[in-house]
């Protein structure tokens, strides 16, 4: 294992969203409702404001491109318009 990838892990052992489902960050509902999402993603940008490795977690998802869900407080579009603030 790197040790970039040790590193990882060890972040992710402090996450705040450890004992919630998945589901609340990433929704995998397709019919979801415009309210309901938005609902929902408040749930987790929540947890999120709790966690004592956000920065760790924004930061990765931010380097890897991170497609889908809430990582580090943000939604997809919000770390899509972070890169891009980050380009220009
Ligand atoms: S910032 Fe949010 S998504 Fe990232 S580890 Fe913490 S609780 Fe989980």
């Amino acid at each position: 294992m790197t040790p970039s990838v040790i590193d990882e892990l060890e972040w992710r052992e402090s996450a705040a969203c450890l004992p919630h489902p998945a589901v609340l960050f990433f929704g995998m509902d397709d019919n979801e409702s415009a309210t309901d999402r938005r609902t929902r993603e408040e749930e987790a940008k929540a947890i999120c404001a709790t966690c004592v490795v956000r920065a760790d977690c924004l930061e990765y998802a931010l380097d890897m491109r991170e497609p889908y869900g809430i990582w580090g407080g943000l939604t997809e579009l919000e770390r899509k318009a972070r890169l891009r603030g980050r380009a220009s």
